[in-house]
C-alpha cells in the first residue's frame, strides 16, 4: 500500500519540522552559551587561584625575608674579617719577603693579597652553602605547598624535587655567583686603583665597609641586596620547578607589589616553562615615555624568571 501526503498534511509535517529544528537550535544555543558560561567560570576560578597563589608565595618571601638576611649577613661578616685580615698579612708579610726594607714599610703584596684571596674564596663555598641551605629547604617546602595543594590541588607529583636537594642546588648556584662577584669587585679595585696611583688597601677596605653596612650609609649593605635579590630568585626558581614537575607547561610574569616601569614590560608576558622571558643581549624596553633606560639582559642563561634587577619583587606562575 502507498501512503500518500495530501498537500495540507505535507504543509503542517514541513511546518512542524521547521518548528522542531528551530526548538533543536535554540536548545543547542543554549547549551554553547551554558559551556561558554562554564568555561568563563572556570577560567576565572583558576585566574583567581593563580593570583592568590601569587600574594600567598609573595606573603611566604616576606616572613622568610629577615632568615635570608640573617645568612647573608653571617656570610658577609665573615667574608669581611676574612678580607681584612688577609690584608693585614699581605702587608706584614711584603714587608718580610723584602731584602732590602721597602721605602713604604707598610707597602701591601698585591701578588701576595691576590693568592690568599683565591685560597680563601675557593674554600668559602661551603660556608655559603651551610648559611643558605637550610633557609631555602624551609622555605621551597612551603613554596611547593601552596603552589600543589592550594593552587593546583594536586598530590606532589612523582618527580617534584626534594626541597633539601632544590635548596642544595641553589645554594650551589648562589655561592658560585657570590664568590665570583666579591673576586671580580676585589680584582677590580685593584686593577684601578693600580692604574690611578692610589692606595689599593684603602680602597679595598672602603669597599669591604660598603660590603658590612652600605659605607656611607647612603648605599644599601652587602647583605640586604643579596637577602632580597636571592629570595625573589628562590622563590621564582622553586616556583618553576614545582610547576614543571606538576606538568604545567607556560609561565607568566606577576608583579610582586612594587613592579617599576621595567618590571611593568614584563608583567603579564607568558613563556613556555623551559624558555627564558629574555635571552641573553635581548632588552627589556620601557619605550620611549618612559624615564627608565631599557635593560640589556645578560648571561648565557638569559631570563628564566624573576628577579630582573636588584630591588625587583616579581615572580611567575602558571598561565
Ligand atoms: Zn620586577
Amino acid at each position: 500500500m502507498m501512503v500518500t501526503v495530501d498537500a495540507v498534511t505535507h504543509e503542517r509535517l514541513v511546518a512542524e519540522e521547521v518548528a522542531l529544528n528551530r526548538m533543536a537550535g535554540g536548545l543547542a544555543a543554549e547549551i554553547a552559551h551554558g559551556e561558554g558560561e562554564a568555561r568563563a567560570a572556570a577560567a576565572a576560578a583558576k585566574k583567581q587561584r593563580q593570583l592568590r597563589s601569587a600574594a600567598l608565595r609573595n606573603k611566604h618571601r616576606a616572613a622568610f625575608l629577615p632568615m635570608f638576611k640573617r645568612a647573608a649577613q653571617a656570610i658577609v661578616r665573615q667574608e669581611v674579617k676574612a678580607l681584612r685580615s688577609i690584608l693585614r698579612r699581605s702587608r706584614k708579610r711584603a714587608v718580610r719577603a723584602d731584602e732590602e726594607p721597602p721605602a713604604d714599610d707598610g707597602a701591601l703584596s698585591l701578588a701576595m693579597f691576590d693568592e690568599e684571596m683565591a685560597k680563601f674564596y675557593e674554600a668559602f663555598p661551603d660556608v655559603i652553602r651551610r648559611q643558605f641551605q637550610p633557609v631555602v629547604g624551609a622555605f621551597a617546602a612551603v613554596v611547593q605547598s601552596v603552589i600543589y595543594d592550594d593552587e593546583l590541588g594536586v598530590d606532589p607529583p612523582e618527580d617534584a624535587a626534594d626541597p633539601d636537594e632544590l635548596a642544595a642546588d641553589f645554594a650551589d648556584d648562589f655561592a658560585d655567583r657570590h664568590v665570583g662577584s666579591a673576586q671580580g669587585q676585589l680584582r677590580a679595585i685593584v686593577a684601578d686603583s693600580e692604574e690611578a696611583g692610589e692606595d689599593t688597601e684603602a680602597a679595598i677596605d672602603e669597599r669591604l665597609g660598603q660590603w658590612e653596612d652600605g659605607g656611607d650609609g647612603a648605599a644599601v649593605a652587602w647583605a640586604d641586596k643579596i637577602s632580597g635579590l636571592e629570595s625573589v630568585r628562590a622563590l621564582a626558581s622553586i616556583s618553576k620547578s614545582s610547576y614543571a614537575a606538576a606538568g604545567i607547561s607556560m609561565l607568566v610574569w606577576m608583579a610582586g607589589g612594587t613592579s617599576c616601569a621595567l618590571c611593568d614590560v614584563l608583567v603579564g608576558e607568558t613563556t613556555e616553562i623551559g624558555g627564558n622571558f629574555r635571552d641573553d643581549g635581548e632588552t627589556v624596553d620601557p619605550g620611549g615615555d618612559s624615564d627608565a633606560a631599557p635593560l640589556k639582559v645578560r648571561g648565557e642563561g638569559g631570563l628564566p624568571h624573576a628577579p630582573l634587577h636588584s630591588g625587583c619583587d616579581c615572580t611567575i606562575s602558571a598561565e
